[in-house]
């Protein structure tokens, strides 16, 4: 089974690259990344996620029952009201944050079939967009907070604290 990538793994800490064509290939990797997120329990997931370096995610629309494929997603307009709400995240299990985000977005992407789509998005799902966009730019949910928020939930866990302090540098400051 392939594995979901923790925080604290480089990987997960850089920009995805774009995505040239949509073929095969790519459209078997988003099956891989859907099945991955439902196993899961999630309701978006990057592709670095999986260790995939593409600039591309799937998010699952649970009113419609429809997983879809957003590829080299680009935000045209984000909304000016914002909207404070728990998240969680699959590369970090076990917490959720507040993350204040726009309650509304328009993204331009290219979908499964390779075609060209604009959508206006809002409420939870403006959120994981948001969200899953932060991964293909190499930021996570963690590095949302400040860093007294990142050391209360990271002192929680002795196990990911050295790696992660290390890993986003912020060891030598405390
Ligand atoms: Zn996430």
């Amino acid at each position: 089974m392939t594995k979901i990538l923790m925080h604290g793994d480089p990987f997960l800490e850089r920009k995805c690259q774009d995505v040239e064509k949509v073929n095969n290939k790519i459209q078997d990797e988003l099956h891989l990344m859907a099945t991955v997120m439902f196993k899961n329990n999630g309701m978006g997931l990057a592709a670095n996620q999986i260790g995939l370096d593409r600039n591309m995610f799937v998010m699952y629309n649970f009113r419609k029952k429809k997983i879809r494929a957003y590829i080299n997603p680009v935000v045209l307009y984000l909304g000016t009201n914002i909207v404070e709400e728990e998240e969680g995240c699959l590369s970090m299990p076990n917490y959720s944050v507040i993350v204040p985000r726009p309650s509304k977005l328009t993204v331009k992407f290219t979908d499964y079939r390779g075609r060209n789509r604009t959508t206006n998005v809002s409420g939870i799902y403006a959120r994981c967009i948001m969200h899953e966009l932060e991964h293909l730019e190499g930021k996570y949910m963690l590095q949302n907070l400040d860093l007294e928020s990142q050391q209360k939930i990271l002192l929680e866990k002795p196990w990911i604290k050295t790696k992660i302090w290390t890993d986003i540098g912020l060891l030598k400051k405390v």
